[in-house]
């Protein structure tokens, strides 16, 4: 492809996908295949020889987009959003564009420093105190991750990375709501999943911190050495919030770490009234949240928080020879904060998202779902056959159906999961479930960029239809 190829491609690219965004909202959310549809619709060996973009394209239109899953898409109500927007898309092009790889400040001094004054706007915006720092990881399962190694190092005066585990008998914590990216993350840094604690959580699905304090002695008594906490705020299954002050002076008496996992709800903290809930913040050592979850920028894009940035570099750093620059001593080499050496330029998009909305454009959009959230929660709790499952703190509702009479768990949750399918299958919106006390539990976002009070109302339609369907 040469130079004049590809910009008459580029425009028709942007063409194309300014129409796919035009027309997202009548495409099935989830697409209509079986596994190896699309498989077996490629060939199976790799092109010889040179084929136009034209014909590719022509594929990827014929193959590939009918294989697509609309994560875009307005109704798209399942998991947690991996939302994007405009500037975000333009401001990943130019960063696959400039095909810089920012892993130290030389080799690409803007990446480096747009990086840093972005996380100090990020840090401003959602209010953490000063004295964090923040580097932007690909995911809050590497983030929380580099929390557990960078833990661990304090913990053992950088022992393990020098001479690996000499006895090990660290005990780690987090809640039964916990996400599962840390139980991974105890399993890689080689603590074994068995000494990870998981808490009893409240009626809220909050972790109960007077639980937390017992097992920690308990493991004390027993020989062991607790060394860190995670307190979530906004569980995976239903958005709930730990108390960080409460687990933090914990952690602060037993001189445990404590990450504070916000993967999620963390973009709400740019929205003042929300900041309560992170009361207590100033004691942990470490903070994730992912601007790809919440905050209108593309996949991919965390945002991890440390009050010791030197813990962390000393955990990481290492300086082979042809690694070592003259600017060494006076900049970030931010291959030292994390676990890749090679890094994505992904400060751009971010500062293109944040720049073109502006703080307070940020804060509208998610106020607005959030107020589609209540009026969607209030329309919900005024049928007798639907019970609500959690308490709803930012934008996700969980419940299930209830019809009158006395249904098993059992049966009720058989229920539930034909109402997901019947939901899904008609292609209109998606949804996902968790369990909440062995209760099946329906999950419904309004966490898209493009959603807008027509999609909320749908989404309650498709919902009746789909339980007088059940009913049948
Ligand atoms: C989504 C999520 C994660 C994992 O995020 P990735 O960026 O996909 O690794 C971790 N914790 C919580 C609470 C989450 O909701």
């Amino acid at each position: 492809m040469n130079i004049d190829e590809f910009n008459r491609y580029g425009h028709q690219l942007i063409d194309f996908i300014t129409q796919y965004y035009k027309d997202i909202e009548n495409l099935p959310v989830l697409p209509r295949v079986e596994p190896g549809d699309i498989f077996n619709k490629i060939e199976d060996e790799a092109p010889l020889n040179a084929l136009p973009f034209e014909k590719t394209f022509d594929e990827f239109e014929k193959k590939i987009m009918p294989g697509i899953t609309h994560w875009q898409h307005p109704s798209f109500m399942g998991y947690f959003p991996a939302s994007s927007s405009f500037p975000s898309i333009l401001g990943e092009l130019l960063t696959s564009a400039i095909g810089a790889q920012c892993m130290s400040w030389q080799t690409s001094p803007a990446a480096t420093e747009l990086e840093e004054k972005t996380m100090i706007w990020l840090r401003k915006m959602i209010g953490l105190p000063e004295s964090f720092t923040g580097v932007i990881e690909d995911t809050a399962s590497t983030s929380t991750l580099c929390s557990i190694l960078t833990a661990r190092e304090r913990a053992t005066n950088f022992s393990v990375n020098t001479k690996g585990f000499e006895s090990n008998s660290f005990t780690l914590y987090c809640s039964e709501e916990a996400h599962s990216s840390i139980e991974k993350g105890v399993k890689i840094a080689g603590f074994g999943k068995d000494n990870l604690r998981k808490i009893e959580v409240d009626e809220n699905f909050a972790m109960i911190p007077e639980l937390l304090e017992k097992q920690i002695e308990i493991d004390l008594i027993n020989g062991k050495k607790p060394i860190y906490v995670v307190a979530a705020f906004g569980t995976t299954g239903s958005t709930a919030v730990d108390n960080i002050r409460e687990i933090g002076n914990i952690c602060r008496k037993y001189g445990l770490w404590l990450h504070v996992d916000a993967a999620f709800a963390g973009s709400a903290l740019i929205m003042p009234e929300y900041r309560h809930m992170i009361d207590g913040i100033e004691l942990a050592d470490s903070f994730v949240f992912n601007p790809h979850k919440w905050l209108l920028t593309n996949f991919d894009c965390s945002a991890y928080f440390v009050q010791d940035k030197e813990a962390l570099i000393k955990t990481f750093e290492l300086l082979p020879e042809y690694l070592k620059t003259n600017a060494d001593s006076r900049v970030n080499n931010y291959r030292d904060w994390g676990i890749q050496l090679g890094r994505r330029f992904r400060a751009l998009k971010l500062w293109f998202v944040i720049r073109t909305y502006g703080v307070s454009g940020l804060q509208d959009k998610l106020r607005k779902q959030l107020d589609l959230t209540k009026e969607l929660l209030q329309k919900l709790d005024a049928r007798d056959d639907i019970e609500i499952l959690a308490p709803v703190h930012f934008n996700l509702i969980c419940f299930r159906y209830k019809p009158e009479g006395n249904l098993s768990n059992e049966k009720l949750n058989e229920l539930n999961a034909n109402l997901m399918n019947q939901i899904n299958s008609s292609g209109k919106a998606f949804i996902s479930h968790t369990k909440l006390r062995d209760k099946y539990t329906l999950r419904v976002h309004l966490g898209q960029n493009l959603i807008e009070q027509k999609h909320m109302l749908n989404f309650y339609d498709i919902l009746s239809q789909s339980i007088a369907i059940l009913n049948k």
